[in-house]
């Protein structure tokens, strides 16, 4: 049976093979492709990789053997397939993945559940769902066979701690399946590290829509910057509507394409609220709504905790482009006292919090 199997493993890997010569792939990247089956262990289920990510997969899923769940080889490549697929942002996927290793108790190591409950728990942050990720980080800190998985696991869960909602960061998330965003395009993206600015912007658009209709302008906002300017994704991180709603914009994996160009992009979470806040243009003007600055200032709270980005980083968009190529006048004059004076707040806070 053993042999029976590996002929046929061996066999779809040469037509794969040829298929990947046939599409022109480079010998050195097929190298890269074709590697070792990871071992179970943190450095390599988590090892960085020039690969198709997507080939990488597919390559682990054909051998898969199934007779064989719950070995360490089996676990070794299910989450090995959950880490690079949070990394392409399908967090749907590695959760999938990183359950089955779970799932295979009694034969799963502990060590096999310790890292699957970690790679559960970041699929599950990504998705937007912090007590559960936290129920899977505390499960796999119990699990944990060595002392630099404890640790990483601690470093995880102390972050989603942070993203426990209280009065103060409250806020009214619309996820970007609610709203109907199309996937955005992984390749055509470059990830944001950690962030340590934020940037916020208005829509320059005088907005009356319903919150009904809300959820069209943002997907013809992300139709405008994917198709015509050729961006991975909508350009923004988060977006705030009249009635105070935080729509979900670009993966916070990925760098924005909001502040100008490429440095200003760098680390910098773009946030945009909806409305033109800028009077004495052909564009009718309004004031933002007070929902929409509690929102602002929520969301705010909440990012610059998580990623302790101090208030002097925090930035409106005219800070960043004040003059030359890129000058502009956004966030509006209607909006920009609101943020300086919330700037102030926070470092209030943080001083009083520190001492
Ligand atoms: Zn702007």
């Amino acid at each position: 049976m053993t042999i029976r199997k590996y002929r046929m493993r061996f066999g779809t890997g040469w037509i794969l093979l040829a298929f990947l010569a046939l599409a022109g792939c480079r010998a050195a990247h097929l190298d890269a492709v074709w590697s070792d089956a990871p071992i179970l262990g943190l450095d390599d289920i988590l090892a960085p990789t020039s690969a198709s990510k997507s080939l990488v997969i597919h390559q682990l899923e054909r051998g898969l053997d199934q007779d064989r769940t719950g070995s360490d080889a089996w676990c070794a490549a299910k989450l090995r397939i959950a880490a690079l697929e949070l990394e392409l942002a399908s967090a749907d996927r590695a959760e999938r993945a990183a359950r089955e290793v779970l799932a295979a108790v009694p034969t799963a190591s502990p060590e096999a559940q310790s890292l699957a409950g970690l790679l559960l728990g970041r699929a599950l942050v990504a998705s937007g769902q912090p007590a559960e990720a936290r129920a899977a980080f505390e499960g796999a800190k119990r699990l944990a066979t060595n002392t630099r998985l404890a640790s990483t696991i601690a470093d995880d869960l102390a972050a989603v701690r942070n993203f426990e909602p209280t009065e103060a960061t409250r806020v009214d998330l619309v996820s970007r399946a609610t709203w109907g965003a199309a996937p955005g395009k992984v390749d055509r993206m470059d990830p944001m590290g950690t962030p340590t600015r934020i940037t916020i912007h208005h829509s320059a658009v005088f907005c009356t829509e319903s919150p009904k209709r809300i959820f069209e302008i943002a997907r013809i906002f992300q139709r405008t910057h994917i198709e015509d300017r050729g961006w991975g994704d909508i350009g923004y991180h988060w977006l705030i509507d009249r009635t105070g709603r935080v729509l979900e914009g670009r993966d916070m994996r990925y760098q924005g394409a909001h502040a100008g160009n490429n440095a200003s992009n760098r680390h910098n979470i773009g946030i945009c609220l909806l409305g033109n806040f800028e009077p004495g243009h052909t564009e009718r003007a309004q004031k933002p709504s007070t929902a929409q600055l509690r929102a602002l200032e929520g969301l705010v709270r909440t990012l610059s905790t998580a990623w302790n980005i101090p208030a002097h980083q925090i930035f409106t968009h005219q800070e960043i482009h004040p003059h030359g190529v890129g000058a502009t006048a956004c966030p509006g004059v209607w909006l920009t006292p609101f943020v300086e004076s919330m700037r102030t707040r926070f470092r209030q806070e943080w001083t009083a919090a520190t001492h």
